[in-house]
């Protein structure tokens, strides 16, 4: 070890403890094989470090749930080299966790120029070199095999935001990724998407997909990762996808395939 490293390791030693009862209170990640474990709780410990966590309530997240919650977006590029990681978050200086889902007030205007005013009902918020915002109750519900995940979502968009203001469905793409081929498999999707929408019928992922490119991406994100076995039956193409783009394999460990 160089004496930088022994240095910082002995400045912040790996809080193992905290990290296995982390563990323990996340299903979706006691699935990983050690290696990976070992490696997510490095990278979840190295996030606490670097990024800023503002809670409103700092008795509400002990040390375990604040690695058991960061390590869910580190899950994303966990086979990311270390550089590469750290790159694709380094949009993120603030998690901010909110008590109350917060829900925004939406205006829209219909062909018939009468506005429209709705709740946008899904939390949790995003944008370009801005905090990521959560939802105490969001997180509380993400972690488990079941295809939302309000953490991986919304790091999802700042995937996304790699290469743009927005959240337009096209992060930054490894060499060995064609943009055609994104462009392709995703507009299968979202044409797919529409379709089902258009005969009345509920489409095989949640339909918030079908409402913007960008949320099409972040929620195809919390199919690959949390129900692999969903979007794969669904669109085999997009798994496919995801898994040469993120170099994982969650179906292999998703308890239900
Ligand atoms: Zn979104």
């Amino acid at each position: 070890m160089k004496w930088w490293n022994a240095w910082r390791s002995e400045r912040h030693p790996f809080p193992a403890e905290a990290w296995a009862e982390g563990l323990a209170r996340v299903p979706l990640l006691q699935a990983l094989p050690e290696e990976d474990v070992r490696r997510l709780g490095e990278r979840a410990w190295s996030f606490l470090r670097r990024k800023r966590l503002a809670l409103f309530d700092d008795e509400l997240f002990d040390l375990p749930a604040r690695l058991a919650l960061v390590a869910q977006a580190c899950l994303m590029t966990l086979h990311w080299s270390e550089d590469e990681a750290r790159d694709a978050f380094a949009n993120v200086h603030e998690v901010r966790v909110l008590p109350e889902a917060f829900r925004r007030k939406v205006e829209e205007m219909d062909e018939a120029g009468v506005i429209h005013e709705y709740e946008d009902e899904r939390v949790g918020e995003t944008w370009h070199q801005g905090p990521i915002v959560l939802a105490l109750s969001d997180i509380q519900e993400s972690g488990d095999w079941g295809g939302f995940n309000v953490i991986i979502h919304e790091f999802a968009h700042k995937l996304d935001m790699g290469n743009s203001l927005d959240a337009d469905g096209f992060p930054p793409l490894p060499r060995a990724i064609d943009a055609r081929d994104w462009h392709r498999v995703f507009t299968g999707v979202w044409d797919d998407l529409q379709a089902h929408l258009a005969r009345g019928e509920a489409p095989p992922i949640d339909d918030y997909a079908a409402s913007h490119p960008g949320e099409c991406f972040a929620v195809c994100c919390e199919y690959f990762f949390t129900a692999p076995d969903i979007l794969d039956a669904a669109y085999p193409e997009l798994y496919a996808l995801l898994a040469r783009y993120f170099r994982q394999q969650p179906l292999q460990r998703c308890p239900s395939h």
